[in-house]
């Protein structure tokens, strides 16, 4: 029996391993699952219960169990009712088609589907996940007793394959719980560590690393389909002056309410970002170097219009200048940086010619694209 329980061990660490590597990007807590996400989960522990039936382990000579019960316990602790529910039917469907319908095989298949529906309500309590995941654990060994008991006349031996059964169960319980959290918390670590790399505390905006990252993707796809990429490079007039007069935290309240205004008047598919210091930028795939001129003034005129308030009630106004470039409108390069480079060089213009305006590369006239 030690050898069967291994195996069993060695199916639960590779199965936990292979879902962590799978859910690596939808950690409840940092990035919330998706209908189908639970869908595609309780498919998979389905499949997994169902296997773990193949590995079942002599109690007795007569008598066999094993864990399937388990990989509903798992996803029901960890995603809750939809995918302990969809395990549940799974198995036991499984159950049935692949060990053949009988009377003892139908109320087997119901048992799990009952263990499916316990484990997704008992998803829905707050207790922490070790309580969750042992009454969970408990309870669906209540139900295989209960499918023992009409299964087996022999009630004494019943009992003394369930103890048995249940102790495994418990120590299971513990070892998988010790496994899905490491697995949990490594990832969750994982997402927030990529989360900090890539956002700009202050704004939430994504940062100049990710700005460089998402323009060079960009341009790539754009070249690949040829399609437009145009660049806006925004800068606050005067933004010293800000924090000379109302302080550091100040501009700093500036920043953020600033941050809303681009994303409010950008696209939703723009990318924005917090270049550094006071300033921004605006990734604007598939349009001309006008639209993209239209976007820029629609921004810096939301900018001009906007009310900032400061924590201590002060009311301010700012402005800001704004330089844009258009690959291949202004920008016949196979280089990103210049593009990047002409956006920049369009808002020292806009500096130098009274800021609080748009300023945008010339479009290179021979273009054949339409
Ligand atoms: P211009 O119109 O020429 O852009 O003038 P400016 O004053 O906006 O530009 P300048 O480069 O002279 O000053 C930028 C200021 O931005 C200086 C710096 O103190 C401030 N700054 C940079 N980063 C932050 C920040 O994170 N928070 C705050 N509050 N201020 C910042
Ligand atoms: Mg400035
Ligand atoms: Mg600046």
């Amino acid at each position: 029996m030690t050898n069967i329980l291994f195996t069993n061990f060695c199916i639960f660490v590779t199965f936990l391993y292979l879902s962590g590597l799978l859910s690596k990007k939808y950690v409840a807590g940092v990035v919330t699952p998706s209908t189908t996400v639970k869908i595609n989960a309780g498919l998979l522990f389905g499949i997994y219960g169902i296997i773990l039936m193949y590995y079942s382990f002599p109690i007795d000579p007569r008598f066999f169990a094993d864990l399937r019960h388990l990989a509903i316990v798992v996803i029901a602790s960890y995603l809750g009712w939809l995918p302990s529910l969809i395990a549940g039917v799974l198995i036991a469907l499984g159950r049935m088609i692949l060990f053949g319908m009988s009377a003892s095989s139908a109320i087997a298949g119901a048992g799990m589907l009952l263990i499916g529906m316990i484990c997704g309500t008992l998803s829905r309590t707050r207790w922490d996940r070790l309580t969750k995941m042992m009454i969970m654990s408990v309870s669906s060994m209540l139900v295989l007793l209960f499918i023992m008991w009409m299964n087996i006349q022999n009630h004494q031996k019943v009992f003394a394959v369930f103890t048995q059964h249940l102790i495994i169960s418990v120590l299971a319980t513990v070892v998988i719980y010790m496994l899905t959290e490491y697995i949990h918390t490594s990832n969750k670590l994982f997402l927030q560590m990529k989360k900090n790399a890539e956002t700009d505390h202050l704004t939430s905006l994504h940062n100049l690393r990710q700005f460089e990252q998402l323009l060079s993707e960009r341009f790539l796809e754009a070249q690949h389909f040829s399609e437009r990429l145009g660049v806006l490079v925004v800068d606050i007039d005067h933004f010293k002056k800000i924090n000379d007069t109302y302080g550091h935290a100040a501009g700093d309240v500036v920043l953020q309410q600033l941050s809303k205004v681009l994303r409010e008047h950008s696209r939703s598919f723009d990318e924005v970002s917090r270049n550094g210091g006071e300033e921004f930028s605006v990734l604007v795939p598939e349009a001309t170097i006008d639209e993209t001129a239209a976007i820029a003034e629609r921004i810096r005129a939301a900018v001009e219009r906007h009310v900032f308030v400061l924590e201590d009630g002060t009311r301010l106004r700012i402005t800001v200048s704004i330089g844009a470039a258009v690959h291949p409108d202004t920008v016949r390069s196979k280089d990103a940086k210049e593009l990047l480079q002409q956006a920049d060089h369009e808002l020292y213009r806009a500096k130098n010619s009274g800021r609080n305006r748009v300023c945008s590369a010339v479009e290179i006239n021979d273009l054949v694209l339409s």
